[in-house]
């Protein structure tokens, strides 16, 4: 039998059948997953393989099928362990508003580069345009132009005038999705208009940490209509963590790409190297000042981390 992980405890799972109804699954014996040292080995977006038990309604899961992708957080005790938060999502939803408050560049394009490394598409959804006079509208296409330029969609919106809706509602069916953001953002908001008889009431779920000390994770997948999901990760503005090797960077800004193939050193971490191309193309208008910044800032983090 086959089904889908809707909710995870860490010890036994919320598990939805092919014919809609609901299991409470555990797992057996031992399961590895490569590479990572994983303190979860199932998460929420998996499919699984199931055998029933005994009990009414309780079953074991045997298999876990491969993921298209999957976020995890870190232990908090830097060690090699880490933590899936969710698999299989189809697209993330970035909400960010220009005013009250403005999202900065620096986040969205963080957001980016890990959903990037995470093989998640991205839309960005501008909130709150109920609120934006004329000028912050002309910014706001601005904005959405340099994004779709480089390869990410956009949308406009009000939760709070239900505008743009529609084409949200579009947009999920037939996915599982996941919504992130600064807080204040309209999050909450988006959700309630979006899926109003939704209760996102989540279970706390407790996951134990190597050294035995309690990190409190929420993760919680919601069917919101035919083959259509919602992933709630409250507390997690951002997609997880990923480490990303310094010269690897360069690789998650899609525009970079084909600048950086022509670099004279293969090396090259388009700071002040020479014959670096992605430098030549800021320089010549061709990458956004804009995203160059926040690759910069997001190095020397990377910098300071090590
Ligand atoms: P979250 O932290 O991202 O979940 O944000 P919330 O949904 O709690 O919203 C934060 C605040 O923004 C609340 O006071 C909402 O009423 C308000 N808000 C949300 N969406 C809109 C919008 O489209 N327009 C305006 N003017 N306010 C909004
Ligand atoms: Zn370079």
């Amino acid at each position: 039998m086959k089904g889908l992980v809707l909710k995870s405890t860490g010890s036994w799972y919320v598990v939805r059948k092919e014919d809609g109804g609901l299991l409470r699954a555990r797992l057996r014996g031992k399961f590895k997953n490569k590479g990572l040292k994983l303190s979860n080995p199932v998460a929420v977006g998996d499919h699984v393989t199931l055998e029933l038990e005994g009990e009414e309604g309780s079953a074991v899961i045997t298999e876990i099928a491969k993921r298209q992708n999957h976020i995890i957080r870190k232990s908090i005790h830097k060690t090699a362990h880490a933590h899936i938060i969710a698999s299989n999502i189809d697209l993330a939803f970035l909400v960010v508003t220009l005013v009250s408050p403005r999202t900065s560049f620096g986040f969205i394009d963080r957001f980016l580069i890990t959903a990037e490394a995470y093989h998640i598409p991205v839309t960005l959804l501008f909130n709150k345009i109920d609120l934006y006079d004329e000028d912050t509208l002309k910014y706001q296409e601005r904005v959405r132009k340099m994004y779709k330029q480089i390869g990410y969609d956009s949308l406009v919106c009000s939760a709070a005038e239900g505008i743009g809706m529609e084409e949200i509602k579009q947009l999920l069916d037939k996915k599982v999705t996941l919504f992130s953001g600064h807080s204040g953002v309209g999050k909450s908001t988006l959700v309630n208009v979006l899926v109003p008889d939704l209760d996102l009431k989540t279970t706390e779920i407790s996951a134990f940490s190597d050294k035995g000390v309690h990190t409190t994770t929420f993760a919680e997948m919601f069917e919101i209509g035919p083959e259509t999901y919602l992933i709630d990760t409250p507390g997690i503005k951002e997609l997880g963590i990923v480490d990303i090797p310094k010269e690897e960077l360069g690789g998650l800004f899609p525009e970079f790409r084909p600048f950086m193939a022509e670099c004279r050193f293969n090396n090259c971490l388009h700071v002040k190297e020479p014959g670096c191309k992605v430098l030549e193309a800021v320089e010549a208008g061709k990458i956004s000042l804009t995203r160059y910044d926040s690759y910069k800032s997001i190095l020397e983090d990377e910098d300071n981390r090590r």
